[in-house]
């Protein structure tokens, strides 16, 4: 089999319904922002034919993909693109119960499966459940919910503001090095440098994304470039002390920058 890209991030919107300390994807930071179908159109199109449309999974998130509200326009033309991927909608299962029919039918004609990330939340698991059975559709659960208050479920590690840790040692100890993400026309490693933007307009600093940080689609010829450019460490490396991942309870943000540094 030849070679592909094992997975690839889309953020349909950037914002958030749950706002999550310390989130990775720094969507308590963005203010809202929903993609819009044209330029996912001219994006996933062009990522095709690079790859030949070789990828084995895609996932639609954020932020939560549900407060789209034109979420099931993505998913033909997802799906026309990359017919042999597997798609999947991640999402935090707060407006899953909720869903009309009209949801359930697109998933299920475009052969669409849901992942719940699970958190301390009061939801309908069940509901949601009966829903995805009912229309056939797969729906999995990612991550641990638990009641207990003083467990250790949630975690993340820490940006250095002046970038001085070394690329290479960073990258080899990241977690998120394999979440590359599609933006905008750009292909990145991870969320982190995809998303800084969020966390340099809100706490006004300048964590800096340089022309080797991601590959322009539009200059990028084929795939072999791709997978070679998203295993290897890029210079905003230096902004993640990667090493230093710590485990912490749950809770909602404070949008206080030291759950980021
Ligand atoms: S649910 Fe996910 S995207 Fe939303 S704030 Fe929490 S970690 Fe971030
Ligand atoms: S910039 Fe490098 S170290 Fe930081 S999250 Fe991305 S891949 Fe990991």
């Amino acid at each position: 089999m030849p070679e592909m890209l094992e997975k690839i991030d889309i953020h349909i919107t950037d914002h958030c319904n749950l706002n999550c300390k310390g989130c990775t994807h720094f969507s308590p930071l963005a203010e809202p922002f929903y993609l819009n179908l044209d330029n996912f159109t001219v994006d996933i199109q062009r990522f095709a034919d690079i790859t030949g449309s070789l990828l084995k999974q895609m996932f639609l998130l954020g932020g939560e993909p549900l407060l789209h509200p034109h979420l099931t326009d993505f998913f033909p033309v997802a799906r026309k693109a990359f017919p042999n991927t597997e798609i999947i909608i991640i999402s935090n299962g707060i407006l899953l119960a909720d869903q009309p029919d009209s949801f359930w039918l697109a998933c299920k004609e475009y052969d669409i499966k849901i992942w719940v990330s699970l958190y301390r939340l009061k939801i309908d698991y069940d509901k949601i459940g009966a829903r995805a059975k009912q229309f056939g559709v797969f729906c999995g659960y990612t991550g641990t919910r638990t009641n207990d208050e003083n467990k250790k479920d949630w975690g993340n590690w820490k940006l250095d503001l002046e970038g001085k840790q070394y690329w290479a040692d960073a990258f080899s100890h990241c977690c998120l090095k394999n979440c590359v993400t599609l933006k905008k026309g750009k292909l990145y490693t991870c969320p982190t440098v995809a998303h800084i933007e969020h966390f340099n307009k809100y706490f006004g600093t300048n964590l800096e994304v340089c022309e080797y940080d991601y590959l322009d689609l539009f200059k990028t010829r084929n795939n072999e470039t791709v997978l070679k450019a998203m295993v290897k460490p890029i210079p905003f490396c230096r902004y993640c002390k990667t090493r230093e991942y710590q485990s912490c309870c749950w809770e909602p943000t404070k949008r206080d920058i030291h759950e980021w540094i």
